[in-house]
Parts: structure tokens; sequence; C-alpha cells
């Protein structure tokens, strides 16, 4: 069996991590991918669903959800991660 060009692509052999909890990409988990400014990112599902919701708390004016998304979310946080998504997350949550 032949290596194709697309199995070379490193997105797709290398795993990623997540940028914001630092949490290696399992061989099924999805990722999603956040271009910020000249940052890239990658989030995990859980932390995905997180900054999400805290969208939503925000919009909804649900402060007390809010609070808990976060310090959820910084929680995770302290585990690694990325420097500039943290940066990121301070300036706009
Ligand atoms: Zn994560």
């Amino acid at each position: 069996m032949y290596i194709t060009e697309a199995s070379k692509n490193p997105i797709k052999v290398d795993r990623v991590s997540c940028s914001c909890c630092g949490k290696k990409q399992n061989p099924l988990e999805s990722f999603s991918e956040y271009k910020i400014n000249k940052n890239h990112f990658y989030i995990c599902g859980k932390c995905g669903d997180l900054l999400y919701a805290i969208k939503g708390a925000k919009k909804e004016n649900n402060k007390d959800a809010e609070l808990e998304l976060k310090a959820n979310v910084e929680k995770r946080m302290k585990k690694g991660g990325n420097k500039d998504f943290q940066t990121w997350y301070n300036k706009t949550f």
C-alpha cells in the first residue's frame, strides 16, 4: 500500500492537543479548529461545548450560569493549554 498525499497531511497525522485544556486528541475524536487573528486553535468537544454555553448564558444574561461555566473552563485551562488561547479567552469572556 502506498502512502497517498492526503495521508501525509500534518493535521491528519499529528494528533493535536486542545488549546484550552491541553488534552491530546483521540483518533476518533474531532476537534474544532478556530483561526483567530494569526493564531490557530484546536478545541476539544468538551471545551467547545462549554465555550458555546458561555456565549449562550451571556446572551440570556444568566450571570449564575455564566460564572459557573467560566469556573469550569478555567479549571480545565489549568491542566494545560495554550497561552495565546488563554489571552484570547480572557479578552473575549
Ligand atoms: Zn479541551
